[in-house]
């Protein structure tokens, strides 16, 4: 199992899982190169809601996702707000949230779906993508996971959701860990480590490290430790371990622009859906 990034033409990159197959299922999960967006946002930025010049947003996101095969007019994506709600995305909601932020799925962390040829997207920037893929039911899932999401087990509750809905087992779900801020980075208060001691009593101390006197969360652990406590097996789940805030020339980073002085930056794009 791997993490990799394909090349597309016109130095658009795919991050991709090796642990989804390819024929039921189109998953990507895009870099920050290749895009019209200019500085904080430079270059494809994916985000309507950072600010960034509309027009380009939609330029980017357009050359993003016929880069997979499917139109700007058939992206579903939500307005996150680091809640834990899940949504279920239906044909009706073709769309929603693709050309008009106002019209995104309202304050929702997470979507889930067993239409064919629906790509659902998640904008990100340092928060951890986890994608979803039933492959016996075919149904697909993609969760934001943040450190308040993490806390609240967005990861596991996205499967709960994806068992309810399409009677996704455990056995047959499969999951990537995306690119995210990593323990090498991310520095955390006291009040993110008392969430984590209420939600992972456990596991903190796989999750949480010391140095230098500093606190620093490893969401990906985090994620996969909520993952198997609902059972999935640990060969059901990938981890990509690309620091975001370390590789900020390729992922958009909200501490690495923090760093630099910028009050913003753009955000990348997971996606995933069910080919027909
Ligand atoms: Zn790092």
């Amino acid at each position: 199992m791997s993490y990799f990034l394909r090349r597309n033409e016109q130095n658009l990159f795919h991050g991709k899982f090796s642990i989804f197959p390819e024929d039921l299922f189109f998953h990507a999960i895009s870099t920050r190169l290749g895009g019209v967006s200019e500085s904080p946002f430079d270059g494809l930025n994916l985000a309507l809601h950072v600010g960034d010049d509309s027009e380009k947003v939609l330029s980017n996101r357009k050359k993003f996702i016929q880069s997979l095969g499917y139109n700007l007019e058939d992206i579903v994506t939500p307005n996150q707000v680091h809640g834990e709600k899940i949504f279920r995305v239906e044909e009706i909601h073709r769309g929603r949230g693709s050309k008009n932020y106002s019209d995104s799925i309202s304050e929702t962390d997470a979507l889930i779906t067993n239409v064919p040829n629906l790509p659902l997207m998640l904008c990100f920037a340092d928060c951890v993508p986890i994608f979803f893929a039933d492959t016996e039911n075919l149904a697909v899932g993609i969760a934001h996971g943040g450190w308040k999401g993490t806390m609240e087990k967005i990861a596991a509750k996205t499967f709960l959701a994806m068992k309810e809905n399409f009677g996704t087992s455990a056995k047959n779900c499969i999951v990537g860990i995306g690119p995210s801020i990593g323990s090498c980075c991310y520095e955390v208060g006291r009040e993110v480590l008392e969430e984590c001691r209420k939600s992972f009593p456990n596991n903190f101390s796989e999750i949480v490290t010391e140095r230098d006197g500093k606190n620093f969360l490893n969401l990906w652990a985090a994620n996969k430790i909520q993952l198997l406590e609902v059972g999935l097996p640990e060969e059901n789940i990938d981890v990509a371990e690309e620091c975001t805030c370390c590789k900020s020339s390729w992922y958009f980073s909200y501490r690495a622009a923090k760093k630099n002085n910028f009050k913003d930056t753009g955000r990348i794009a997971a996606t995933i859906g069910i080919r027909s």
